[in-house]
């Protein structure tokens, strides 16, 4: 087993230089940003490593702990999978493909606030929605035409 990233300890070796944290965890940010398909920590690192060779996956650790501490990153949990993360900070639930295992982000038709949606017992409060569905990506669900693996739109 894999120990989720918030066991990880806080005070290792890492680096008390402050800019160059800060550094890393702009890199971290940026890699999440640039590409919405809810990366691991490794895909992260992986991504980070080739413009910051230098970054170590305990950094990457780190500052994705740090990015969701301060809330500028949600983590989504999928079974017994490694955390993967999401920088989309509007209200949107997840689809996970059953088929090709991606994360699509749904976003609310009519922004709500939860007891307007969900029949709350009493005595409940939220503090944080997350809200997942297990489904067919929009890829994986439009049959292909020739068999063929390309993800091609014919519209014309
Ligand atoms: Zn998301
Ligand atoms: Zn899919």
């Amino acid at each position: 087993m894999i120990p989720p990233a918030e066991t990880l300890p806080k005070d290792s070796s890492a680096p008390k230089k402050g800019v160059r944290q800060t550094e890393q965890r702009k890199a971290v940010f940026e890699a999440l940003m640039a590409k919405a398909d809810h990366p691991n920590a490794v895909d992260v690192f992986m991504r980070v490593k080739s413009r910051m060779p230098s970054i170590s996956l305990a950094t990457v650790y780190n500052c994705l702990e740090t990015l969701t501490n301060a809330g500028l990153v949600r983590t989504v949990n999928h079974d017994r999978e490694p955390s993967r993360y999401c920088a989309n900070l509007t209200e949107h639930a997840h689809l996970f493909c059953t088929n090709c295992n991606s994360i699509t982000d749904l976003p609310l038709q009519n922004p709500m606030l939860p007891e307007q949606v969900w029949n709350l017992p009493p005595g409940i409060t939220i503090a944080r929605q997350e809200v997942a569905f297990q489904g067919l990506c929009a890829q994986c669900s439009t049959p292909d035409p020739a068999s063929g693996s390309a993800p091609s739109a014919p519209l014309s």
